[in-house]
């Protein structure tokens, strides 16, 4: 079929993505697992360098993340699983084959951010290599580690969702407890297969490895997309293959031409009981939910729909887990505008925080403490009350957070309540017109900017302690009436 010229290209995009697990230890012994050790080669026995004659284990909470995975994508866990040797020869695999899963999974289906899932499952990772010059170094602290891959089904079809679902799943998976998924860091690793085509069917599949930052997955995607184009219009075929993506030059690069899984010979690991997880109390369905959190959709959903904050700051609650924490424990104290409260937090307060030199990142920051959450509810609640202005506001909350307490003392002594009393005003008022004369007579002929004008005198003369929406009005009744 001819595609419109607006959108010629069908362009689809399957994702795969590994993560590191958080747990104590490596996936099929007791060597810790730390990605934070420095040192080479500290955490490792023989079961994970993989001597002969040793035994794995399997480390039941790496079971369990995943799990609680497949539960939060409403995906079918399954009743029997096991899990398979993938064999090939690489240094970084000195066993000579990867414990992996290949016909059961631990999860099948499932759906995240609007994206279907083919399947999450559990493997071990690899040593870390690294290459310099003439040698290269092997650092086995990583082999063993515990890995979750989630495989998607090819159903995206823009970068930009591409994206969002890779950051919805370091969210998840945050939430879950199940690990920190730092790209940076390699904790979580993108692989995006990508295909072009012009007719209804698929065009031919693409796999970009080593994507380790978002902004290389947005790249990537990007670069072959173009590329793939480019092959299509000289009248070329795409060849399917897997490759890299080169972080400095921006672009891809052919790796291998993709080898198949049979050659992989992959079998069942005799090594390994294989489990009916139906049969396990703790693995049940109704047990692991009830282990949930609230997950990042709903968390998201509850601000936008029942609290009723904008899209944006409810994102910063989400994804910020200090501000989302802060900003739960404000709404449970407030009784008014939430909205305000998500303002003040999201843009003053976190300015102050930023704007903290004695602070690195507000995850090492106590802002419970800097700032009592009751006072931050007084404050707020004082605003919606025409209390204090919002310049004086940002005044009082600058000095909550610099270690003062109570925001009404703070305003009373500051000089900063602002008053709606009309026999305060009717000096200040009286004032006001006597000595502006002309631009009384300017409004009187219609001019209204001229009332801005007498508004901002009384404010100055109140040394900004009258309430403007009240000084206005009074101003308005006094020079008409
Ligand atoms: P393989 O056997 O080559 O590993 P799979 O069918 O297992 O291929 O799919 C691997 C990944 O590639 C999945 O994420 C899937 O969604 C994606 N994928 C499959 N076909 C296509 C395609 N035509 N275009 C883009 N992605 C695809
Ligand atoms: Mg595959």
């Amino acid at each position: 079929m001819e595609r419109a010229p607006e959108n010629k290209y069908k362009v689809t995009i399957g994702l795969e993505i590994h993560a590191e697990l958080k747990t104590r230890t490596k996936m099929f012994c007791d060597s810790k697992n730390d990605p934070d050790e420095e040192r080479p080669n500290v955490n490792i026995c023989p079961v994970c360098m993989g001597y002969p004659g040793t035994l794995p284990v399997i480390n039941k909470e790496a079971v369990k993340h995943v799990l609680k995975m497949g539960v939060a994508v409403g995906g079918e866990i399954a009743d029997f699983t096991e899990f398979d040797r993938k064999n090939y020869f690489y240094p970084d695999i000195p066993k000579g084959y990867q414990i992996s899963q290949y016909k059961f999974p631990l999860v099948k289906g499932g759906e995240l951010n609007g994206v279907k899932l083919t399947r999450i499952h559990l493997e071990e990772d690899t040593a870390r290599s690294t290459h310099h010059g003439n040698y290269s170094l092997i650092d086995f602290n990583r082999a063993g580690v515990p890995l979750m891959e989630l495989v998607t089904e090819p159903v995206i079809h823009s970068v930009k969702d591409a994206s969002a679902f890779a950051k919805e799943l370091q969210l998840l998976l945050q939430y879950l407890g199940a690990g920190e998924a730092n790209m940076e860091k390699g904790e979580m690793r993108v692989e995006a297969n990508i295909s072009v085509s012009d007719t209804d069917d698929f065009g031919t599949k693409v796999e970009v490895k080593n994507l380790n930052s978002f902004k290389a997955v947005e790249k990537a995607i990007e670069y072959e997309v173009a590329r793939h184009i480019e092959v299509i219009e000289k009248g070329e075929k795409v060849v399917q293959e897997t490759r890299g993506w080169d972080e400095v030059k921006e672009v891809t690069f052919s790796q291998r031409t993709k080898e198949d899984s049979h050659d992989y010979r992959y079998f069942p690991d005799p090594d390994l009981p294989k489990l009916r997880l139906s049969q396990i109390p703790e693995f049940a369905e109704d047990v692991l939910k009830t282990e949930l959190p609230e997950l990042p959709w709903n968390k998201r959903n509850r601000y936008i729909e029942v609290v009723g904050v904008k899209g944006e700051n409810a994102e910063v609650f989400v994804r910020d887990n200090v501000w989302g924490k802060y900003f739960d424990a404000v709404l449970q104290a407030l009784s008014g505008n939430a909205q305000i409260a998500a303002n003040y937090i999201t843009s003053d307060l976190a300015g102050l925080v930023k704007n903290d030199t004695s602070v690195k990142d507000t995850g090492s920051i106590d802002i419970f403490s800097k700032v009592a959450v009751s006072d931050f509810a007084r404050l707020m609640e004082m605003i919606s009350e025409n209390l204090v202005s919002s310049r004086g506001a940002k005044d009082i909350l600058k000095r909550l957070y610099d270690g003062e307490k109570d925001p009404e003392k703070i305003a009373k002594d500051g000089g900063l309540l602002q008053t709606s009393d009309t026999s305060v005003l009717e000096e200040v008022i009286g004032k006001v017109i006597s000595e502006n004369p002309n631009v009384v007579a300017d409004y009187k002929n219609g001019k209204e900017a001229a009332l801005q004008f007498l508004v901002g005198q009384g404010m100055k003369l109140s040394k900004g302690s009258a309430n403007p929406e009240v000084l206005k009005s009074e101003l308005i009744r006094k020079i008409s009436g």
